[in-house]
């Protein structure tokens, strides 16, 4: 009798932790997602999402930098001035981006980096305005992000002009 209590409750006691442990990975990610389904921090598979699904996601000013690649205001952005150490992710899916080594003080009113994540990031060649450009992207979901210029400093000479608001800072000290 005694046995068959003990195995009973070591089953039980199994359930719980399985029922739990999906349930506390899905709230970890939920702080930053706002319930965004396809938002990972390690997942780096490509995504095909439509933008009308997008629409519905994400807030009206990120949809309208990364999916429409509108610019947002020079010397209006939240990571223009600023200089944590830390990682930035593609605020629209999770992809790691930059590392806070390569950003560097740029006066041209956006957050600027002279190196990004290879895995990170995709170029698409933008003629729009008037102008020959490259146009960042992230390679995971293929969102605007910003332009890339050669007058950055040493040591690679580029540039990464980006728009704060496709980007999402995770400090060093808010890793676990
Ligand atoms: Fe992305």
């Amino acid at each position: 009798m005694k046995t068959i209590l003990i195995i009973l409750m070591s089953i039980s006691l199994q359930m719980c932790s399985q029922v739990h442990k999906p349930e506390k990975e899905k709230q970890m990610e939920n702080i930053t997602t706002n319930s965004n389904p396809y938002y990972s921090r390690t997942d780096r598979s490509k995504l095909t999402v439509s933008n009308e699904e997008w629409r519905k996601i994400l807030s009206p000013d990120l949809y309208a930098i990364a999916r429409e690649a509108a610019t947002e205001r020079p010397f209006t952005g939240k990571y223009n001035q600023f200089d944590e150490l830390g990682e930035y992710y593609c605020a629209v899916c999770g992809n790691h981006l930059f590392r806070s080594d390569s950003k560097f003080s740029s006066t041209c009113g956006w957050p600027s980096f002279f190196e990004a994540d290879k895995e990170g990031v995709a170029y698409n060649r933008d003629s729009s305005h008037g102008m020959e450009r490259i146009e960042v992207v992230c390679k995971r979901c293929d969102s605007h992000l910003g332009h890339v210029f050669n007058d950055g400093p040493a040591p690679t000479g580029m540039r990464y002009c980006m728009n704060s608001v496709s980007l999402e800072f995770v400090g060093d000290s808010e890793k676990k």
